[in-house]
């Protein structure tokens, strides 16, 4: 979300001095035992983490490693997919864009290859991805491994645009997966969560550069409920960020234009926070005051008008480290399991600031895709780093569940192999072709192990 508009709302920075917190490089920090996610929610692995440079390098290096490979990207899931005792494979230099198609707009793209960096370089030929998240800094494999999604009724997560893909299997194997070669296999390895080798080389359905015109504006919460369907039906973009004790919403949506580019503002996105964290900080002892200074500073809040190239508008960064549970809901009961999520807390929990999300996802058939039946509103909540999140298990999750939804995969959740079976209709079949691929389990680690192989 592009939380400018709560900076200016909330007035300034004067609250931002007092808040205790500042902006933090995300990434690895190779002084912890050579890795760790973006939130450092996640014990340091203690494998090392090796970057080869080539396909020789690669092969070289899956073949003879001791123990397990897991393969990384930027290392923004919440969820122990990566951690390993053993080899930690980057792909960072596996980022060429190869083959770009402008009749059919595709292109095959290194599975390293940072989204910031593939949508100029696609821009060079006139494409761009059709959709992007929050955040643009995951790698392309990383990105489509757990399904990464942004906003749009009629719009699928990337992992659905995935034509093709190369994936090094555990004994070496280069093999293709695309409309030419096992084309079977696609709806099963689009959305594998780096559990049946490690990926080199994806085609993706493109689509011509376009420009977006962001709209950014506060409402009522209760009238944005009561839009929300029209607002999801009317703009190729649209989101909501409840402000926690507020009663307001901010609605985010793009749309595409011919207009001229807007100067582009300082991005001061995580300067809101900032300002949500100071209100929680002093006032939540005092809900009414709080909701009272919320709303009387947002009242007056202009709308942001802002046009630019489409990869410029949609991600925006993330600096003030959180940890978040997003659920997939199918769309007829997102917004009720929403208001139940927004009661308990409002109850319950003082110490919450973060806005909580709401996206709509079109379904798609990937075999593991939390989309995979239909069309999905998902309902993020999200915790600062250094605040106690046990609460999102115990009390947030249940009511998630209890509404039929799936969790991000690369975001908390507590579910087993059991839990996942009972949610995939494809789980004992996903299962089979990575035992299939994969029989010495060389790409489990202990979490992904406790899911596809429990009794190995
Ligand atoms: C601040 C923040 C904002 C976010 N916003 C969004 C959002 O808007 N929408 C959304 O859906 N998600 C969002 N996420 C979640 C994020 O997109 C996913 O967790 C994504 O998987 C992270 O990509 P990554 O490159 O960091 O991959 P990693 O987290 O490093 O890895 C993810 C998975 O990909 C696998 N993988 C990586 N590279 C390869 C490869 N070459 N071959 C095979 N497997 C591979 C890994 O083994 C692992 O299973 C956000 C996360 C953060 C921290």
């Amino acid at each position: 979300m592009d939380r400018r508009r709560l900076l200016q709302a909330i007035g300034g920075t004067a609250l931002a001095s007092l808040s205790g917190i500042s902006a933090q490089a995300g990434g690895t920090d190779p002084s912890v035992s050579g890795w760790q996610n973006w939130s450092k929610s996640l014990p340091g692995a203690a494998g090392k983490v090796e970057k080869p440079t080539n396909m020789v390098a690669l092969k070289a290096l899956v073949s003879g490693a001791e123990g397990g490979v897991r393969p990384v990207g930027a290392g923004h899931s919440w969820m122990p997919l990566v951690p390993s005792q053993d080899t930690i494979v980057s792909l960072d230099h596996f980022n060429a864009v190869r083959e770009v198609d402008t009749t059919a707009n595709t292109a095959w793209i290194g599975a390293g290859g940072r989204l910031h960096d593939v949508s100029p370089e696609l821009a060079k030929h006139g494409l761009a991805f059709r959709n992007l998240g929050d955040i643009d800094v995951q790698s392309l494999a990383g990105a489509t491994s757990t399904a990464t999604h942004g906003t749009g009724r009629n719009l699928s997560c990337l992992s659905a645009e995935i034509l093709g893909l190369r994936l090094l299997t555990g004994d070496g194997e280069e093999l293709e997966i695309s409309a030419a070669q096992n084309p079977a296999l696609l709806p099963a390895a689009s959305v594998a969560l780096g559990s049946l080798g490690v990926l080199t080389e994806m085609k993706m359905q493109l689509v011509p550069s376009y420009k977006l015109h962001r709209r950014v504006w506060f409402m009522p919460h209760d009238q944005v409920m009561a839009q929300a369907d029209d607002l999801w039906a009317k703009h190729r973009n649209f989101e909501f960020m409840y402000i926690p004790f507020s009663g307001i919403s901010m609605c985010i949506a793009h749309d595409e234009t011919q207009a001229a580019d807007t100067p582009r503002a300082a991005d001061e996105s995580d300067d809101g926070v900032k300002q949500l964290k100071a209100l929680r900080d002093y006032l939540s002892w005092f809900p009414a005051l709080r909701k009272r200074l919320l709303a009387l500073a947002i009242s007056g809040a202009p709308e942001e008008n802002v046009v630019g190239e489409s990869w410029n508008l949609l991600s925006s960064e993330r600096n003030v480290l959180f940890n978040e549970m997003e659920y997939h809901l199918p769309a007829a009961v997102g917004l009720e399991a929403l208001e139940e999520v927004r009661a308990y807390i409002e109850k319950n929990r003082a110490d919450v600031f973060f806005p909580f999300e709401a996206r709509m996802t079109q379904g798609d058939e990937n075999w593991l895709s939390p989309f995979h039946d239909g069309r999905k509103i998902s309902i993020a909540v999200h915790c600062y780093h250094q605040d106690d999140y046990a609460f999102l298990f115990s009390d947030i999750e249940p009511i998630f569940r209890k509404y039929g939804g799936r969790p991000h995969w690369g975001k908390l959740n507590s579910l087993t192999a059991a839990d996942f079976d009972a949610l995939y209709p494809q789980w004992q079949a996903f299962a089979a072709l990575r035992q299939r691929l994969d029989p010495q389990g060389r790409f489990l680690n202990p979490y992904l192990r406790a899911l596809f192989a429990p009794t190995t």
